[in-house]
């Protein structure tokens, strides 16, 4: 027997094209699950499969997290490839659009809960409807809010907003699936080095820095294993939490 956690697993990652999703499709990978990237950026999606180890064990998705009909057909393509439906899933895909509140307008406030809120609903809707139809008693959804649903963040009313609904999201659907042998978590994380914070000036990063008391950024990695550890059997008495990984800002 496979001494790998996710051996024999099928498990889609939404955001699977960049940074923290990347990042758990290659330790889902390293541990024997079979991947489905899924990114509104498909080229970003095929370039994190052809990054595994055995591609052709995996699969890249197009999916907009947004729309109802992509996220259907993302997982059509998903039960084609690998015959079962996926019973791990990471919601990673997310977007930002800044400003302040005063400055914020109506698209860039809805934009971000369509994507952030709306599709990480859509994801666990379609993946536990489909277990269900599959009559799979079993499955692992971890969505990735952040620490600004919780503290506020200047310049992200809309962002903020969203986060601390995917907290809601996650411990109503905790509650509704656990009969269905389905678990839901979510990852707060702080600030993490990839594409997203990218463009974050100098000056804030140093500010930034100061308040953290691990002094330093998360690697997408150092979140990526906690989302592991959530999708894994390993947390098999946890459903509904909300875990804090933020070098310690948020104590
Ligand atoms: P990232 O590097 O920007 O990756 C997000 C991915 O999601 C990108 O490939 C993006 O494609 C994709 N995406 C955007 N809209 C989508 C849609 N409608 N459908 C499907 N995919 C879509 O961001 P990240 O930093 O890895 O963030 C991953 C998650 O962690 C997000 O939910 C984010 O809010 C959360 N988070 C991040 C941080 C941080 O400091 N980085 C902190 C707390 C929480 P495009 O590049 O084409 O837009």
């Amino acid at each position: 027997m496979s001494s790998m956690m996710f051996a024999g697993k099928v498990a889609m990652v939404t955001g699977g094209g960049s940074g923290i999703g990347r990042a758990v499709c290659r330790i889902l990978a390293r541990e024997g699950a079979r991947v489905v990237a899924a990114d509104v950026n498909s080229g970003a999606a095929q370039e994190t499969v052809d990054m595994l180890v055995n591609p052709s064990n995996h699969l890249a998705v197009s999916m907009d997290v947004a729309e109802k009909v992509s996220v259907s057909s993302a997982i059509k393509a998903s039960v084609e490839k690998f015959s079962a439906p996926p019973s791990l899933v990471a919601n990673a895909a997310g977007i930002t659009r800044d400003n302040f509140l005063l400055q914020m307008d109506e698209k860039s406030f809805m934009d971000v809960l369509d994507v952030n809120v709306k599709g990480s609903f859509l994801v666990t809707q379609l993946v536990a409807g489909t277990l269900v139809e599959h009559g799979l008693n079993e499955g692992a959804i971890v969505n990735l809010s952040s620490i600004v649903g919780k503290t506020g963040n200047i310049g992200q009313c809309n962002y903020a907003a969203s986060k601390a609904a995917v907290k809601g999201l996650t411990k109503t659907a905790a509650r509704e699936l656990a009969k269905m042998g389905i678990r839901v978590n979510c990852v707060l994380p702080g600030f993490t080095k990839t594409p997203m914070t990218a463009t974050v000036p100098d000056k804030v990063i140093e500010t930034m820095l100061k308040l953290i008391p691990l002094h330093r950024m998360a690697d997408p990695e150092e979140i990526a294993e906690v989302v592991a550890f959530l999708l894994s059997d390993k947390s098999s008495y946890m459903t509904g939490t909300c875990i804090e990984v933020t070098g310690g800002l948020s104590m």
